[in-house]
């Protein structure tokens, strides 16, 4: 089947180097974007091959291997949605990639929306809907990749929990089109994952997000729909190929015979019927299904529609094989982020016929009715869901995203040393209940025992892993400094508590006693706060001190601070300790 995948009716360029294999084992469909105007528009590749066993269809014309039961036309059609049919809700996990260091994400959480938005006008006409979430994933190597075997990788590493939730990830893929270095994109298709985890969804790279609609192109081929010219590994004129004038169309091609066939080469790249004629048939192409968003005509504002026998397939391969993707209520949240206390109105929308509401809002409370409101009395991440009772059965719905309540907190330690120190360790903690992207620290440091920062150190802390702390101002004279804590190829950090960070001060060990501030306050363009995905938040901070004394000087010292308001006790830093930390 590889063999026969290579000797397509593919470009020069493509027929090069592993590339093409490797896309046409994994790949149902994909899409190059132009880098310049005299590239043709953007193809698709798909994958003739089922991993299920293939069984042969026999036609009265021809035959052509099936992948599965959608594949027949009586399948196909009995799914057809009408205005009676329950509108299905599927949720997308978009996850968008950036540097390590957090710079350009290729798609923001508002973009992502307007990507849900392309999807809801072109599936609304056949009862599928969308909900989403969304996150950054921090990864300077998947930010820009050349090689399929990493697009496949991003997608298998970073996808959540595929049963349940359509992964569209974004990546700039650098590939090769008609001799050219571009941007592709892909998708898989529903027969694709035999064990039925699905790795993954879509690979969409960013130029087609905000405008042309391609991410219904793609979401098609995720929903189990192929090329209105038929797969890239259809020989032309072999037995697969949708010829015209052919009594084939539900056997051959794209297996829709509502979608008459097209010319794969050359590509028809202009939002009008093809011209020329069908060298296998010999007849004019005439009507072609141009508009179709499966065709390989320019996008917006060209492509509009599926048919009916595409959403037939569409409806068809996700109940036999996705079924996990599909709700049948979608919960409409007023606010998934926010301080606590955090109050949230949920909506809850279906077309089936409701007779009862029942909900459970993820920290131990329930409720009933359509629209309940509840508060989240402390932080965390909850994960709301719902069973209906409707008049055509019990369907239960898990919100597409967890609600995020925060109530944090960033703590400079009061630490207590003896006289003779050189190295003072300042630990540094925080407490976090949602995941954070990267934190931001204004720094200053003052008093009379003109403390010198030598360092940071994040060793045996729980930002050990990550990579060392950035500093994005250092103002030594005026001792103070911007610092940024991030994640690195990866995830947001984990919510928890402990030591962030140590600053370490050096101290002219004549000093026999001095009282001097730790402290975190926004100057300039720096800023206390957590960023999330969701956006950034204040945390309470609370400051500190580095108290250098002997007896009776420490008590002393100690009884005239407290009424300053100073939150943390004292840690008195043994001499063993610092010297530790010093050599
Ligand atoms: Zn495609």
């Amino acid at each position: 089947m590889r063999s026969r995948c290579l000797q397509t009716a593919v470009p020069a360029g493509w027929r090069r180097g592993v590339l093409v294999t490797t896309l046409c084992q994994l790949l149902l469909g994909w899409s190059p974007v132009m880098v310049s105007a005299q590239i043709p528009p953007p193809p698709c590749v798909t994958d003739g091959l089922g991993s299920r066993p293939a069984a042969a269809v026999k036609s009265k014309v021809r035959t052509c291997p099936v992948r599965g039961i959608c594949d027949n036309p009586a399948d196909r059609d009995a799914a057809i949605p009408d205005a009676g049919t329950p509108i299905k809700y599927i949720t997308v996990k978009f996850q968008s990639v950036s540097h390590d260091d957090g710079s350009d994400p290729l798609f923001s959480r508002a973009e992502a929306a307007a990507g849900i938005e392309w999807l809801n006008a072109c599936y609304e006409p056949w009862r599928i809907q969308f909900v989403f979430d969304h996150r950054t994933v921090y990864s300077t190597f998947f930010h820009d990749v050349e090689s399929w075997y990493a697009v496949d990788d991003l997608g298998a590493r970073f996808s959540i929990d595929t049963r349940h939730n359509l992964n569209i990830l974004t990546t700039n893929y650098w590939c090769e089109w008609m001799g050219q270095i571009t941007l592709c994109g892909g998708a898989r298709g529903p027969w694709q994952d035999p064990s039925g985890r699905p790795l993954w969804s879509v690979i969409m790279t960013p130029n087609h997000w905000r405008a042309d609609g391609l991410i219904c192109h793609e979401v098609g081929h995720n929903f189990g729909l192929i090329h209105t010219f038929g797969d890239f590994d259809v020989t032309p004129c072999s037995p697969c190929d949708e010829i015209v004038g052919a009594d084939n169309g539900d056997h051959t091609g794209d297996f829709c015979s509502d979608t008459p066939p097209t010319p794969v080469d050359p590509w028809n790249t202009r939002c009008a019927p093809a011209t020329g004629i069908d060298r296998c048939s010999g007849r004019p192409w005439g009507e072609t299904d141009y508009r179709n968003w499966m065709a390989y005509t320019p996008y917006a504002p060209c492509k509009d529609h599926f048919t009916p026998q595409q959403a037939g397939r569409m409806h068809c391969w996700m109940e036999d094989i996705n079924e996990g993707w599909i709700s049948y209520v979608k919960i409409e949240p007023d606010a998934d982020f926010g301080p606590a206390p955090l109050t949230v109105r949920f909506d809850g929308v279906t077309s089936l016929t409701p007779d009862g509401w029942d909900w459970d809002f993820g920290d131990g409370a329930s409720d009933r009715g359509a629209s309940p409101t509840h508060v989240y009395a402390g932080p965390g991440i909850y994960t709301p869901t719902v069973m209906l009772d409707a008049a055509e059965g019990e369907f239960a719905a898990t919100m597409s995203r967890d609600v995020w309540v925060h109530d944090d907190t960033a703590a400079i330690e009061n630490v207590e040393v003896s006289p003779g120190l050189s190295l003072i360790r300042v630990p540094i903690h925080t407490r976090t209940s949602v995941p954070v992207d990267s934190i931001d620290l204004p720094l200053h440091w003052s008093g009379s025992a003109d403390l010198v920062l030598e360092s940071v150190s994040t060793v045996g802390l729980v930002s050990e892993s990550f990579p060392a702390p950035q500093w994005l101002d250092l103002d030594v004279a005026n001792r103070r400094g911007c610092l940024r804590v991030w994640t690195v190829d990866s995830l947001a950090m984990e919510p928890g508590e402990g030591v962030l960070l140590d600053l370490l001060f050096s101290v002219d060990a004549g000093v026999r006693f001095a009282n001097d501030d730790i402290r975190l306050a926004d100057y300039g363009s720096c800023r206390m706060r957590f960023v999330t995905d969701r956006g950034p938040y204040v945390p309470r901070v609370s400051n500190g001190s580095v108290l250098i004394c002997e007896e009776p000087d420490c008590a002393y010292a100690d009884a005239m601070r407290r009424p300053s308001g100073r939150l943390q006790p004292h840690t008195h830093q043994a001499a063993g300790l610092a010297k530790h930390i010093d050599r």
